[in-house]
């Protein structure tokens, strides 16, 4: 099974760093020197503490119209970085303590997966293949915020005549 993991949309955080508001709630993004790894939200890679400059704003994860997803509290570079959109799960991710939440219709939680010890892959795999789960929220296991959706991978679309 293919799926696809992705952050903050790079039009969500590019809004961000120009405006210095958390979209939706209008209230100021915050900007610091990293003082943890995070990861940042967009390119889904940790920050270097001490090093990297960030943003923390209020942000709601995606959802089904008429889904009532919490909204929390994310990072990412306060410079414009590239959202993570390659294939597979981001490499810079696996550092981190991660919890995996399996959500059905609505944005339910049906799930969940934080076994440190078997990889990411595999969690989200198994979540994917339960019966009813539409997709998969990638949450940070100290934490608690959100970091990334996964979903899986549609068949090719065909661009034959
Ligand atoms: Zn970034």
């Amino acid at each position: 099974m293919k799926y696809v993991v992705r952050g903050i949309p790079q039009d969500v955080a590019d809004e961000v760093r120009r405006t210095r508001v958390a979209p939706g709630y209008g209230h100021p993004a915050h900007e610091e020197i990293a003082r943890a790894t995070g990861p940042c939200r967009c390119c889904l890679r940790t920050f270097v503490p001490g090093r990297d400059r960030r943003l923390l704003f209020t942000y709601r994860p995606p959802g089904e119209p008429g889904s009532l997803m919490a909204p929390g509290p994310v990072f990412i570079h306060a410079s414009r970085c590239e959202a993570f959109a390659d294939d597979g799960f981001p490499r810079r991710l696996r550092e981190l303590p991660l919890a995996f939440e399996a959500r059905a219709s609505g944005g339910r939680v049906i799930a969940l997966s934080a076994q440190p010890g078997i990889p990411a892959e595999l969690q989200i795999q198994r979540l994917l293949a339960r019966d009813g789960v539409e997709w998969v929220q990638v949450r940070h296991a100290v934490a608690g915020c959100y970091i990334a959706s996964v979903k899986e991978k549609g068949p090719a679309v065909s661009r034959g005549a």
